[in-house]
C-alpha cells in the first residue's frame, strides 16, 4: 500500500456507539469532502460488546478512507486516543468524540485557525447545560484546584474535541507515561494553543459511561498525575503541628511550676492523639495514591494493545 500521509486524521474512539455510527458518517464526511483535503478517520473500537465493530467495518463499504482498529478489550477513552494518536498518519489529527456531541462542522473554523499556524486548536464548551446542577460547579472547583497545584492550567470546558498539528502530535507521543491524563498532557505539551468556542450538543444515542463516582476518580487521578502538592502538604501540617506542640509544652511546665500539679487532661489527650493518627493515616495513605503510580509505571505495560486493524481498500476485508 502507498504510504502517503494524508492532511487530516480524524481519531474517534468508540465504546458501545451502535447507534451514533451511521450518524455521525452522515455529518463527518459532508465535512471533510467540504473542505478539499485528504483524510483518514481512525475509528477505535475500544472493546465494545454490541456490534460497534460491524458498524464501522461495514461503513468502510461507503468510505475506504476509514480505518477501524479494534482493541483487545476495553482500555478505556485515554487509551484508545492514544492508539489513534500513535496510528495516525495525518499532518493534522482531529481527536473527537462518537457520540455527536463534538459537532463535525466545528472542523471548519479548527482548520482555519490551524493554517493561521496554530498548533493546538480545541473545542471549548460555550456552555455547561448537559451537565445538570452538581456536574457544572464541582467540574469548576477541578479546573481551580488543578490549576492552583500543577504547573499548567488546563482551560475549564476544554476536552479531548481538538485539532493538533504533526508536531503537536509527535510531542504527546513522546510522553512515556502510562497514566494517561490527556487533558493535562495537551495543556503540557505546550506550543500555541487556541479555543474555538462549540455548542455541545446531546449525546444522540446511549448513554455516557461517566457517573460522578467516575468523575470524582478521574478529577483525583488528574490532580496526583499532575502534581506533588498532595504529597508535599504534610511537611507543612507536620512543621505547624511541632510548633504548636512546642507552645503547649511550654506551657504546660510553666502552668504546673506556677499552679502546681493538674487534674490528668483526658480529653486533651484523646482528641490530640485520634486527630493525630487521623492525620497520619490521610498522609499514608496519599504516599499509597503515589507508589501506586509509580508502581503502574515501572511495570512499562503498553498502554494498549491491537487485535486487528483494517485499512486501506474494504475487499481486502477478510
Ligand atoms: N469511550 C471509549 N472507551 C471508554 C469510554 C468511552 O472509547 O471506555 C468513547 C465513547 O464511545 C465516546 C467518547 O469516548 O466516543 C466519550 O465517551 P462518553 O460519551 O461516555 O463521555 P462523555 O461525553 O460523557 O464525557
Ligand atoms: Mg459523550
Amino acid at each position: 500500500m502507498v504510504e502517503t500521509s494524508p492532511e487530516l486524521s480524524v481519531v474517534v474512539p468508540f465504546f458501545n456507539e451502535t447507534g451514533n455510527i451511521d450518524p455521525l458518517f452522515q455529518r463527518l464526511l459532508p465535512v471533510l469532502d467540504s473542505l478539499g483535503v485528504t483524510a483518514e478517520i481512525i475509528c477505535i473500537d475500544d472493546g465494545s460488546k454490541d456490534d460497534t465493530h460491524e458498524r464501522l467495518i461495514a461503513a468502510r463499504k461507503q468510505a475506504p478512507m476509514i480505518r477501524v482498529v479494534k482493541l483487545s478489550r476495553n482500555f478505556g477513552k485515554e487509551a484508545a486516543i492514544t492508539s489513534g494518536l500513535d496510528i495516525a498518519r495525518g499532518k493534522a489529527v482531529l481527536i473527537m468524540d462518537g457520540d455527536l456531541q463534538h459537532p463535525p462542522e466545528v472542523l471548519i473554523p479548527m482548520m482555519e485557525a490551524l493554517n493561521r499556524g496554530i498548533d493546538v486548536v480545541y473545542g471549548l464548551r460555550k456552555s455547561r447545560k448537559t451537565d445538570g446542577a452538581v456536574r457544572g460547579p464541582l467540574s469548576n472547583m477541578f479546573y481551580r484546584i488543578f490549576a492552583q497545584t500543577s504547573e499548567v492550567a488546563i482551560p475549564a470546558g476544554a476536552g479531548d474535541f481538538r485539532l493538533l498539528s504533526r508536531r503537536a502530535v509527535d510531542a504527546l507521543k513522546s510522553l512515556p507515561e502510562q497514566n494517561r491524563f490527556m487533558k493535562g498532557l495537551y495543556a503540557w505539551i505546550g506550543f500555541s494553543q487556541q479555543a474555538i468556542p462549540y455548542e455541545v450538543e446531546q449525546r444522540r444515542t446511549g448513554a455516557s459511561k461517566w457517573s460522578l463516582g467516575h468523575l470524582f476518580a478521574y478529577a483525583w487521578h488528574g490532580i496526583v498525575s499532575f502534581s506533588t502538592v498532595p504529597l508535599r502538604v504534610w511537611s507543612f501540617f507536620g512543621g505547624f503541628t511541632a510548633v504548636l506542640a512546642l507552645i503547649y509544652a511550654v506551657w504546660i511546665v510553666a502552668k504546673t511550676l506556677v499552679l502546681g500539679r493538674d487534674t490528668p487532661g483526658y480529653a486533651t489527650l484523646a482528641t490530640a492523639i485520634f486527630f493525630l493518627g487521623g492525620l497520619q493515616l490521610l498522609s499514608i495513605g496519599i504516599l499509597g495514591e503515589y507508589i501506586a503510580r509509580i508502581f503502574a509505571e515501572t511495570k512499562r505495560r503498553p498502554i494498549y494493545i491491537i487485535e486487528d486493524i483494517q485499512q486501506g481498500p474494504p475487499d481486502a476485508d477478510a
